[in-house]
């Protein structure tokens, strides 16, 4: 066996070393298990894994391959679980206490998908507690570093699955995002993130936050692995209601379509209201500025757009999504999901069950959602977000009228020191670049941008596109992923 490159660790490299025969599945996955036990102690990116099922996957995955069966190119390559997302026999915590001890019986559509390709679903990545957050600090067993300088965040609330990427544990991970999470943390690790269509990947398995706003997407070293997972994980699902009646996307063969090319036609609108935000860090917009340039120097035509509704894009979701999470979470009671600490009669069972279960966050959220969704305050919060949410949707769609995709930062902010945003509004409005998106329903991806020259941190740049447009929009990523660099000289992508 000739050694694994952990530095060029992807699903398109890991595909071409097995096809090459040099490494069997079996010895990727004790390779990865042993750089994870020596590395993580100081990331802290895993909740648990279980190695041995793992290792019983590789050994049926080579048993394939030698018998001219692989399931597909993928076949035997493990990608990362956020621990939100079911996979049989393995922990489903959301970072929570009272899912705390649960072992998840059945597989969430995407990991079925996967497992299906021959992938191999490895490890429960750590997260904020049932994804509230940005941060992964809320995680109720410990946070998360990032790996790029662990005295700061890896952002959240997909935190140890951007993290695991970024410390070349894994190739690629599954994560969830409602208002940012998946597109936040690649953006503050330096990987790449994608938010799919609402409806695009099925939503079954995945412990809803809310419902709808919530996205099962891929982070990944690069835009053509994202393009892999999606098309792995992609298509109807009759056990998801919201599941869109569309077959898989064909995006990894956009991707290695169009990354030689050229920008030349594609409009690209930049929402003025995003980037005129005060708010905006200056290693950001500095980054920012460089991406605009480097995208005109690829042909793209760059105008101006509008979404005037964005300053209470915020308000909105924080309306709608803890609405919908008072509702989703109210079966966590001690009796019918979670951990029961039992009292003296049944409402006290509640109490407890609930009292000792959830985190701080969770609790503000789920009193949030209560009291918006309570009679008397129904119409003034409630309706009135849900209506503010049509006209969001309505600024992109005619947003895309004079253009073909949208760049905006995705973040406000460059990763922050642990206990930096104490403040839960603080924390809310570092949001502020990517939950419009997830009221609109369109996909968007965070990519890396590049460098703050002060701190060597990451930046990433969101591009997003109309619905159901993901093979475009990776399509584009991919050809500023390949070449925007090449004007800079720093090495990026697979
Ligand atoms: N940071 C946002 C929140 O705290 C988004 C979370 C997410 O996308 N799951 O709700």
């Amino acid at each position: 066996m000739s050694g694994i490159d952990f530095a060029k660790l992807s699903v398109a490299s890991c595909a071409d070393a097995l096809a090459k025969k040099e490494y069997s599945s079996e010895e990727l996955v004790k390779a990865i298990a042993a750089n994870i036990r020596r590395n993580d102690d100081k990331i802290h990116a895993f909740l648990n894994f279980d190695e041995e099922a793992a290792l019983r996957a590789a050994k049926e995955s080579d048993a394939r391959r030698a018998s001219g069966k692989a399931l597909s190119a993928f076949d035997g390559i493990p990608v990362g679980m956020k621990d939100n997302i079911a996979v049989t026999g393995e922990t489903l915590s959301c970072a929570s206490k009272i899912l705390a001890p649960v072992k998840s019986p059945y597989d969430a559509t995407a990991v079925a998908k996967l497992k299906n390709q021959g992938f191999i679903p490895f490890g429960r990545l750590n997260m904020d507690e049932f994804a509230m957050g940005s941060s992964c600090e809320n995680s109720a067993f410990f946070p998360t570093a990032n790996p790029l300088d662990t005295s700061r965040v890896p952002g959240g609330s997909s935190g140890g699955s951007a993290a695991a990427v970024a410390a070349k544990f894994l190739p690629s991970a599954l994560g969830s995002d409602t208002g940012g999470s998946i597109r936040q943390p690649a953006s503050f690790c330096g990987t790449v993130g994608l938010k799919p269509t609402y409806g695009r990947v099925s939503r079954y398995g995945l412990v809803a936050f809310a419902s709808s706003l919530d996205q099962i997407g891929p982070l990944s070293p690069c835009v053509e692995d994202a393009a892999i997972i999606l098309d792995a994980v992609s298509g109807h699902d009759p056990m998801d209601a919201t599941s869109l009646d569309l077959a898989g996307t064909h995006a990894l063969a956009a991707v290695r379509e169009k990354r030689d090319t050229q920008l030349k036609g594609m409009k690209i609108g930049l929402p003025k209201e995003y980037y005129a935000s005060s708010g905006l860090d200056s290693g950001v917009a500095k980054v920012f500025g460089e991406a605009i340039e480097n995208l005109k120097k690829l042909g793209a035509e760059i105008v101006e757009v509008s979404l005037p509704h964005t300053e209470y894009a915020v308000a909105v979701y924080y309306i709608v999504a803890t609405a919908e999470a008072s509702a989703n979470l109210a079966r966590f009671d001690g009796i019918r999901y979670g951990d029961r600490k039992a009292g003296r009669d049944l409402v006290d069972t509640y109490f407890k069950s609930r009292g000792a279960g959830f985190g701080a966050e969770v609790k503000r959220r789920i009193l949030l959602g209560t009291y918006v969704l309570s009679s008397g305050y129904y119409d003034a919060y409630y309706l009135r977000a849900q209506k503010v949410r049509t006209l969001i949707k309505r600024d992109f769609e005619e947003a895309f009228k004079s253009c073909d995709l949208l760049l905006t930062p995705v973040a406000p902010n460059l990763p922050f020191h642990f206990g930096e945003k104490s403040d839960p509004l603080q924390m809310y409005l570092s949001d502020i670049f990517t939950i419009a998106l997830n009221l609109a329903g369109n996909c968007g991806i965070s990519i890396p941008g590049g460098v703050d020259a002060e701190s060597g941190l990451p930046v990433g740049i969101q591009l997003i596109a109309p619905s159901l447009a993901e093979e475009k929009l990776l399509g584009a990523a991919a050809v500023y992923e390949k070449q925007a660099f090449a004007f800079t000289g720093k090495p990026f992508g697979c």
